[in-house]
């Protein structure tokens, strides 16, 4: 190990910083942050570092480093671009042993500083001992990315309450399982929704009860996005990573389905080879019993699972049995099919509103209300349309839309096999006729179509384009 990491206990004490430009007042927002006394000496110094000093009763000397500045210092830094200064700095502070940091210059350091990731009273520190300051800051975004904001107010709240568990359990072994239950179980998961305050309720009283065994469990409805994997959120992302079971649709892609936990118990409910899908009225019933049984459900849907997804339907059920839910947003179909087929759902000058229409029709009789699709300056989005196309078509023409309205139809968007074909509203049948795009589709209706053959940007355009 080339550095020992520590961690500094910087409040009120005296940190001296050599330098007054750009670098010296981003190390100066960093050690204000950490409650250190800076005092800054320079021959100039930037007006936000002069603020930022005034308001932490920072010191500001205008003129020459010398080596009494030391006195009294826990740490010092120099931040200027002058070498033989920066290497005075460092002879000056190894002289009187005060650890020693020259931004940028390693063998002129007894101390680094890491990338950090801050989540306080959690803190990161990612280092890599100088050798490549690039590679440190990439996996520091990848840990920003997985751990929640809100890692911080619970950090804050097992502070606070740290000591009633120390006296309610004795044993340091007993104490270990107990917050490893409260930090994998609902406790964590509560203040991860914001609900910090039943959260806290919920420790009390597993700390009276000196158990934190969940009894119920809970059901996550997770949008999944449209497919691709890198579309999910964050949240998803964790919550399907924490599943014990997972109830998934037949739109759910195999790539989204591999991150979910190992060894979780994977439950398909979707339409069977056989065309039957699993009635909704089980697939309530399993999230019920699941969650019951203590576990922590994840229901994934395709896209966002309030268009078009029954999300709503399942999470009335879920409340009258009494069950805690949440919801997770997910990217919609017509969000990412328009973005990955380059056709914008407004454009100021061609769609001022859009419109997400069910294109499934009962009894394949036309019971849309046609006649408010028809407006201009508007764009329309079928769901479920593929199969109806003809008859979605007929009633747009029949209820007085221009027969050469652009329309476009994409198809396993965000997939790398998403195609889309672009047409009016007269050669469109033909068009897929000709192309045989395949569901799951989302079909396009309005002027913004036209932009489809400037934007387009992702994967192959089909050259039916007509
Ligand atoms: N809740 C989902 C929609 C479910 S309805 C969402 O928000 O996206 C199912 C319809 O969604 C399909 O018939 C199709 O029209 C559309 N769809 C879902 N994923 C799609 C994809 N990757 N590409 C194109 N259309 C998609």
């Amino acid at each position: 190990m080339e550095y020992l990491p520590l961690f500094f206990d910087l409040k009120q004490r005296d940190v001296l910083l050599v330098g007054g430009g750009d670098v010296a007042l981003r190390k100066a927002r960093l050690l204000s942050r950490a409650g250190a006394r800076l005092t800054v000496v320079s021959h100039a110094i930037d007006p936000e570092l002069a603020e930022l000093l005034e308001q932490h009763q920072g010191e500001a000397i205008l003129g020459d480093y010398h080596a009494d500045l030391l006195q009294g210092k826990t740490l010092v830094l120099a931040a200027t671009d002058d070498e033989p200064l920066n290497e005075r700095v460092h002879h000056d502070a190894v002289a009187v042993n005060i650890p020693v940091n020259v931004v940028d210059n390693p063998p002129l350091c007894t101390f680094i500083f890491p990338a950090i990731v801050d989540r306080s009273p959690i803190v990161i520190g990612i280092s890599s001992g100088g050798q490549s300051p690039v590679l440190a800051r990439i996996l520091r975004s990848k840990l920003e990315s997985q751990i929640p904001v809100s890692f911080s107010r619970l950090g804050q709240l097992v502070g606070r309450l740290r000591d009633q568990v120390k006296a309610r359990f004795s044993s340091v072994n007993e104490r270990r399982v107990f917050w490893e239950k409260v930090l994998n179980g609902q406790v964590a998961e509560k203040v991860f929704a914001g609900r910090d305050a039943e959260a806290e309720a919920l420790l009390l009283e597993q700390i009276k009860e000196g158990s934190a065994e969940n009894h119920t469990g809970e059901v996550y409805l997770v949008g999944a996005g449209p497919g691709d994997p890198d579309l999910l959120t964050f949240k998803a992302l964790r919550l399907m990573q924490q599943a014990d079971v997972v109830l998934y649709d037949r739109l759910v892609s195999d790539e989204v389905l591999e991150l979910c936990r190992r060894d979780a118990d994977m439950i398909y409910v979707g339409k069977k080879r056989d065309n039957h899908a699993v009635p909704q009225h089980d697939i309530n019933q399993l999230l019920i019993d699941h969650a019951k049984a203590g576990r922590r459900v994840v229901r994934l849907k395709g896209g966002d699972p309030f268009i078009f997804g029954r999300g709503g339907e399942e999470l009335e059920q879920l409340k009258a049995a009494g069950i805690p839910f949440q919801v997770v947003p997910g990217i919609t179909a017509a969000s990412a099919c328009s973005t990955y087929g380059g056709i914008p759902l407004t454009h100021r000058n061609y769609a001022q509103s859009v419109k997400f229409v069910t294109g499934q029709l009962k009894n394949r009789t036309t019971d849309l209300n046609f006649a408010e699709m028809i407006t201009p300056n508007q764009t329309i989005v079928f769901y479920m349309g593929l199969h109806t196309l003809e008859l979605l078509v007929q009633g747009l023409i029949q209820h007085g839309k221009p027969a050469n309205t652009l329309i476009a139809i994409v198809s396993q968007g965000t997939s790398t096999e998403q195609r889309v074909i672009t047409g009016t509203l007269d050669t469109i049948v033909e068009l897929q006729h000709q192309a045989q795009l395949e569901a799951p589709a989302i079909i396009i209706v309005g002027e913004v179509v036209a932009l489809h053959s400037q934007l387009s940007w992702f994967g192959s355009t089909d050259l039916l384009a007509g």
